[in-house]
């Protein structure tokens, strides 16, 4: 019963991303057009998606697998010297610019707001940056005005997906009377409620199993999660102050709060121009650096994403897993028969390997631990898995690497 309980605990606490099973999810890059979601796609993918001063010149989501900046597979690969080497990576999606009414279908809205719905996490890139040949939508620049546009934008469109729910589920209650479509109807009404306080999903802990259950069905945008990239200019960016930046801060604390990163787009164009030595040394003499790795790192952690690793001399490799996933499970990322047949796991642990030196040092020590199905992987882990699969006719037993 207690198992149970803490089963429940733990599903309730993904309230955002059970949405969508599995571990392929994205990052979808969102906010007002011209506020440099282009520029700051093509800068973490290096892909050359059109990045022009046009309105709306990004019509097709663009995706991007982006490696997740980990020194700690860096490191694996200096040991182990593999044949091959596979980083985590992250996928981002960049979507077209929202505009006021896109939820009325403003701007192309409709069709960027699935874009966004078909997301599981978003960066939210606010302008904090004046430029008066980089055309603002709204004529001037605002970033509490366009926090506001985008979150109102993002409520009305779920707001008319509850409306036409409410709608079915009323019609449903006269002709059954049945006690879950009730339940489910005051689920969205509470929805509602909240949004008319201007309230986010993802910041209320008191939903119950049903309700995060229910909630998943619509994948609506406020229970997603979401970082917010705040583009200051270049010179504001090196000397660590911008004047819009601890108003936006303080809304944000005031709306649900969330992860907040401040970059330059222009910062890291120029850094980018630079050879790695003038880059170490330019940043060294004015003691800044690069937030992009901090920017993919927060969305794989906004997105409850880890990795393990499995290590020999033919690769090192890096498997995403959703925070909380059993051995069995992770062990399917591999191939499935490894889930199906699993034995066990033989678990190292990064920083025994890394303070040992060598995988023998660690087994010497007995800190390589052999664990069974009930093991919930933890980032880091260095993982050889067990397994066993037995079709008629054919029998395999293998150590997996
Ligand atoms: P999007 O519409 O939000 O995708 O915006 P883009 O990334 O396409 O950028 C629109 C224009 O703003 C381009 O001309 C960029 O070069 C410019 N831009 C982007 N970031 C910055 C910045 O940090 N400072 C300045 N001055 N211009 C920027």
């Amino acid at each position: 019963m207690e198992k149970k309980k803490e089963e429940k605990k733990d599903e309730k606490k993904e309230v955002c991303l059970l949405g969508r099973p599995g571990n392929t999810l994205k990052m979808g890059i969102v906010g007002l057009p011209n506020v440099g979601k282009s520029t700051m796609f093509n800068l973490l993918s290096k892909a050359q998606v059109p990045a022009k001063n046009v309105m709306f010149c990004t019509i097709d989501p663009n995706q991007a697998k982006v490696e997740v900046p980990d020194k700690r597979w860096e490191h694996l690969v200096e040991l182990y010297k593999p044949k091959r080497k596979f980083p985590a990576a992250l996928t981002i999606v960049d979507i077209a610019g929202l505009v006021k009414g896109a939820s009325k279908n403003q701007g192309m809205g409709n069709e960027f707001l699935s874009n966004i719905q078909s997301v599981d996490g978003i960066y939210e890139v606010i302008r904090a940056f004046d430029d008066e040949d980089i055309q603002h939508f709204e004529g001037d620049v605002d970033p509490i005005r366009d926090l506001e546009i985008i979150r109102d934008e993002l409520m009305a469109k779920d707001l008319q997906t509850i409306d036409r729910s409410l709608e079915d589920l009323e019609k449903v209650i006269k002709r059954t009377n049945d006690k879950e479509m009730k339940l489910k109807k005051e689920m969205l009404e509470k929805v509602k409620q909240m949004y008319d306080e201007k309230k986010n999903i993802r910041d209320n802990s008191d939903w119950n199993y049903k309700e995060i259950e229910w909630l998943n069905e619509y994948l609506f945008f406020t229970a997603k999660p979401i970082v917010y990239c705040i583009n200051i200019p270049d010179e504001d960016y090196v000397r660590k102050k911008n004047h819009y930046l601890k108003k936006i801060v303080d809304w944000i604390k005031n709306n649900g709060g969330g992860k907040i990163i401040a970059f330059s787009c222009s910062f890291e164009e120029r850094l980018g121009q630079m050879s790695p030595e003038e880059q170490q040394k330019y940043c060294e003499e004015n003691k800044t650096e690069s937030n992009l790795g901090k920017i993919i790192t927060a969305g794989y952690q906004a997105l409850d994403l880890i990795h393990y690793f499995t290590c020999g001399p033919d690769e090192v490799k890096c498997w995403t897993v959703r925070k909380g996933s059993k051995a069995p499970k992770a062990a399917g990322i591999i191939h499935t028969d490894f889930e199906r047949g699993f034995i066990s796991a033989e678990v190292m642990k990064y920083d025994d390997l890394n303070k040992l030196g060598s995988e023998a040092e660690v087994k010497k020590a007995g800190l390589q631990r052999n664990e069974g199905k009930n093991y919930v992987v933890c980032d880091g882990d260095i993982i050889y898995f067990k397994f066993n699969v037995s079709d008629p006719g054919k029998k395999k037993k293998d150590k997996a690497k």
